[in-house]
């Protein structure tokens, strides 16, 4: 009886400490000087959500908003550039010749999952978005712009590409480009374009200071639930252990430290509230 009463109060002790690390922890990295909303494509009353990334995978940084678009009934798309065919594979499920079409499905899968109504996946080479005709890229973006007509456009912000993939900051400064050209066009929608932003405290915990330098600070924030970054991960199976591998921490734990998805919207004052 003694032993168990020990026992339970080493657990609680334990348990106590482990929280307190976990919300100091989390508490340290919430970015709490960026404006929360509850949704950004319900502030921005937006129409058309349109992603434009690189990789399959990358659509986990907007899990939250294309959710949330998902529930309001807005119409969401997803342009991928690459079928990520160079990617290393975490763990090994397949010959890495049939890669690109492995992470293709796994973009279609995670795709369905997050309700997302239009889908492509682009045959340009992982890792090679640098070394093809810029023109080309913007010509590809501008022409999914003008069929769909999205009034809210994600990529990535083209100095530092959330990771410093030049694959990132290819695309995103080719959606920069095709996307004043759409605005030009077609003032009527008032389009914005937003970038996903890794917070700055959470950029230097993984020793990127050089890269806050090249980045704006986010200016708008949602709340991004775990479960669904942590299933989307289980989709993507050949690269299941890439968070783990880039953060040092797995992913049901650092998705629950950093529950949030932070972006950069220009023009984000004129936002309806
Ligand atoms: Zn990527």
């Amino acid at each position: 009886m003694k032993k168990l009463k020990l026992l339970l109060k080493t657990v609680l002790i334990l348990f106590i400490i482990a929280c307190v690390l976990f919300f100091g922890f989390r508490s340290y990295l919430f970015s709490d000087d960026v404006q929360f909303t509850k949704s950004i494509t319900e502030q921005l009353q937006s129409k058309k959500v349109m992603i434009v990334f690189a990789h399959p995978d990358d659509e986990s940084y907007t899990t939250e908003l294309l959710l949330d678009a998902e529930k309001e009934g807005i119409e969401t798309a997803l342009l991928t550039f690459t079928p990520g065919d160079a990617g290393t594979q975490m763990p090994q499920v397949c010959q890495q010749q049939f890669l690109g079409d492995v992470r293709k499905a796994e973009v279609y899968k995670s795709g369905y999952m997050l309700g997302i109504d239009y889908q492509k996946v682009f045959d340009y080479g992982d890792g090679t978005l640098k070394d093809q005709s810029l023109p080309l890229l913007i010509d590809d973006i501008e022409k999914e712009l003008e069929e769909f007509k999205p009034d809210l456009i994600v990529t990535f912000w083209p100095e530092s590409g959330m990771t410093m993939h030049p694959d990132h900051m290819t695309i995103g400064k080719a959606t920069q480009q095709a996307f004043a050209t759409y605005q030009k066009n077609n003032s009527k929608y008032n389009a914005k374009l937003a970038y996903t932003i890794m917070p700055s405290k959470v950029v230097s915990m993984l020793g990127g200071d050089e890269m806050n330098k090249l980045q704006p600070e986010a200016n708008i924030s949602i709340k991004a639930k775990a479960a669904v970054k942590v299933t989307l991960w289980d989709i993507h199976a050949s690269q299941n252990q890439f968070v783990k591998d880039y953060t040092g921490l797995p992913a049901w734990l650092i998705y629950r430290l950093i529950n949030r998805e932070y972006y950069f919207i220009e023009d984000i004052a004129e936002a309806k509230r």
